[in-house]
């Protein structure tokens, strides 16, 4: 659930750190059940990152490329609910767009929510990493590596698959996204 007292969830600066060291706000969006909250569980750094299931948020200064970096990381709960989503949508400086490779209609819903991303983030380089999650299943798997890709080329985004179970590709996804930002920075300041 929303707690108001979370000011970094108001959107009166949306999607732009303006200060810098100022922490950048990362969402994971995404179908129910794609591994939102495991990823959400490694960037904190459970213990047992499987089997939390109340996480919401979690700042954490982390290093990439050798250099800090603070992250705001927000697990989107119920992106069926309207108003949530479109709270995410104007919140975020950056998305991890998550479905489940074992899960063709997880993936249709990625692509919905670019779409609508796209209305709340027009003509803007909002950095966004498709990640298809779940990879480990291989016996399981209904969305080809491939068409994961196609579907990033599509929306102009880049693509990963991960594991969360295993740990794999969770830290190169959020790496990605900080070295995205920092292009984004470093050609805002040129
Ligand atoms: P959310 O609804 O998007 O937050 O999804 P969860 O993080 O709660 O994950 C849903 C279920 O999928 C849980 O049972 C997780 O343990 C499981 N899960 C998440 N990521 C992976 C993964 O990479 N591989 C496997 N095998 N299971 C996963």
């Amino acid at each position: 659930s929303w707690s108001s007292s979370d000011s970094v969830i108001s959107t009166d600066s949306a999607g732009d750190s303006a200060e810098p060291g100022s922490p950048y706000r990362v969402v994971l969006l995404g179908a129910s059940g794609v591994g939102k909250t495991a990823f959400a569980s490694i960037f904190a750094g459970a213990a047992d990152s499987m089997d939390s299931d109340d996480f919401e948020m979690c700042e954490k200064e982390i290093e990439v490329d050798g250099e800090p970096a603070t992250l705001t990381v927000l697990d989107s709960w119920d992106t069926d609910n309207e108003w949530a989503q479109e709270c995410y949508m104007q919140t975020g400086d950056a998305y991890l767009l998550l479905y489940s490779v074992t899960d063709r209609a997880s993936f249709l819903r990625a692509s919905e929510l670019r779409i609508t991303l796209r209305r709340f983030r027009p003509a803007q380089h909002t950095p966004i990493i498709l990640v298809g999650n779940k990879c480990d299943l291989v016996r399981r798997r209904e969305v080809s590596v491939s068409e994961g890709r196609a579907c990033a080329a599509v929306f102009d985004c880049k693509f990963i698959e991960t594991s969360a179970a295993m740990q794999h590709n969770v830290w190169e996804a959020f790496h990605g996204i900080v070295r995205q930002l920092r292009l984004r920075r470093d050609s805002k300041e040129a």
